[in-house]
């Protein structure tokens, strides 16, 4: 793989670029958003690089059932375990903008269900 495929999420994970991390394992890392859109935002980023939900194969169950509940363990760390919302962009069209999966986790705001088409 170039360099240039590097992904963002890679290169924080390899220490390359500063990052607030909150959380990370074996097989996942959990940062704070650099451009937060609720007062909590987090991204639970898995170590391998899979460039978005739909490229896992089955092989990638384990990791994916590891990330749901990495999500659920940070989000009681930062007291928002009774209110968030977990959001995976898949693709440019539905807003993906670095093409290393992550889940966005949000909380400590209002929601309404009409946000479910936000981010
Ligand atoms: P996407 O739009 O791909 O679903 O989400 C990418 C997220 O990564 C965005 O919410 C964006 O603010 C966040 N992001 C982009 N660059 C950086 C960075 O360098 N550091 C951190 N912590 N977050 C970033």
């Amino acid at each position: 793989m170039s360099d240039s495929q590097v992904s963002l999420f890679t290169r924080i994970i390899n220490s390359e670029i500063p990052a607030d991390i909150v959380y990370e394992d074996d097989q996942c890392i959990v940062i704070n958003d650099i451009a937060p859109q609720a007062p909590v935002h987090m991204l639970v980023i898995p170590r391998k690089p899979l460039a978005r939900l739909v490229d896992a194969v089955k092989d990638d169950e384990m990791i994916m059932g590891h990330l749901l509940w990495v999500a659920g363990e940070v989000a009681r760390m930062r007291g928002i375990e009774n209110a968030f919302r977990l959001v995976i962009n898949n693709g440019a069209g539905a807003g993906q903008t670095v093409f290393h999966l992550h889940l966005h986790v949000l909380g400590a705001k209002q929601f309404h269900e009409t946000d479910l088409t936000t981010l």
